[in-house]
């Protein structure tokens, strides 16, 4: 099997073609043709010696991921692929969607961190499918490139990268910060840091690790309870790390970044949509640097809840108002084909 070249740091890249005895500019020439050109074929990298370009070819390949299926919505803005990863028999399958906003020049990528999740929240469909496995560094930066590789005859880039697709990005954490860092590198693909975000269920020791990170990266926080009680219910993880850790948490990674926090919080009808839970946040949340993103359920099969009727949506956002914590209501990207949050879902082939 071959190597996957996005699973590979620069310094890795750098050794492995010095172990080939090759002067350090070679490692440059192939990193900026895989990140800056975004080539996906060794034998176009028209500055490198023949044979290099095969021993390149024969040892590597620039994109582990197998696209099998793609489907548009919102009138061809929205993409969402479906890709089988290695090994392509049998092997487990993961989506990723692209959101494009023309009129503010914003190409979104939503990444999948995990074949499935453990976590298993109520309302979401990839916590249906239960763990699979973790996705390596390069799968997770394989997504960003595919789609990045699509807009390019566009004349367009990819300018926002959001950890929120499959799975839970602070359980995988190594490969989830090695992408980003990869994704970012200025010498290469050259992604802002404040142009990710990553989506956490509530994993503490996660959130207490990234704020030693020199990474200025935005944090968003599933929150959708604002108490134990409930939010044990939606959020099983919250019985390991309950409301007053997790939020401990949360105060401490502001402190340590003075970065805001977003929280999420999806609307589900009749079960945290009520004024008097909208006072229960206001409650947990005041005096935090922070801004509360809330999410209309999107449906999943099989699953028995609704989305929270418009009115009383936007009740639970002026109760925030009112009590100025600043309030976003997210749009509904892809819900029609299944490609809005928590909706992924992709079984083994
Ligand atoms: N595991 C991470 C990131 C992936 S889920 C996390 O949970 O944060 C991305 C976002 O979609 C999370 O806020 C999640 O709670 C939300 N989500 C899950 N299922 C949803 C659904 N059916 N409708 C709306 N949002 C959902
Ligand atoms: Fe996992 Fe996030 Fe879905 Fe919960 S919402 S099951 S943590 S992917």
């Amino acid at each position: 099997m071959l190597f996957s070249l996005p699973d590979l740091s620069f310094v890795d890249l750098e050794a492995t073609l010095g172990d080939w005895g090759l002067p350090a500019y070679r490692a440059r020439q192939v990193w900026d043709w895989a990140y800056v050109h975004l080539i996906d074929d060794f034998q176009q990298m028209s500055n490198l010696p023949g044979p290099l370009r095969d021993r390149l070819t024969a040892t590597f390949c620039l994109d582990p991921l197998t696209p099998v299926a793609t489907e548009t919505a919102d009138g061809r803005l929205t993409t969402k692929t479906l890709f089988a990863l290695p090994p392509l028999e049998g092997g487990d399958r993961i989506e990723a969607v692209l959101m494009r906003y023309p009129a503010i020049g914003r190409n979104t990528v939503c990444v999948s961190t995990q074949a499935g999740c453990a976590v298993g929240c109520a309302f979401c469909a990839t916590g249906q499918m239960g763990f699979r496995r973790n996705l390596s560094a390069g799968e997770i930066a394989a997504q960003v490139l595919h789609f990045a590789r699509q807009l390019k005859p566009r004349e367009q880039a990819v300018t926002h990268v959001v950890l929120m697709g499959m799975g839970e990005p602070l359980s995988n954490y190594d490969a989830s910060l090695a992408a980003i860092r990869r994704l970012h590198d200025p010498a290469g693909f050259n992604l802002g840091a404040r142009h990710f975000t990553i989506s956490t269920v509530g994993v503490v020791p996660g959130i207490r690790r990234l704020a030693g990170e020199d990474l200025q990266v935005n944090l968003a926080v599933s929150l959708h309870a604002p108490d134990d009680t409930l939010r044990d219910e939606l959020v099983p993880i919250n019985r390991r790390y309950p409301l007053a850790d997790l939020l401990a948490a949360v105060r401490e990674y502001i402190d340590r970044t003075h970065r805001r926090v977003t929280f999420e919080y999806a609307l589900v009808a009749g079960v945290n949509d009520g004024e008097t839970q909208a006072r229960a946040l206001v409650a947990r949340l005041r005096g935090l640097l922070a801004h509360v993103n809330l999410i209309p359920l999107n449906p999943v099969p099989g699953l028995d809840l609704r989305p929270s009727p418009a009115e009383q949506v936007r009740a639970f956002q002026q109760v925030l108002e009112d009590a100025h914590i600043p309030v976003t209501l997210r749009d509904s990207r892809g819900a029609s084909i299944q490609a809005g949050c928590g909706q992924l879902q992709a079984q083994t082939s």
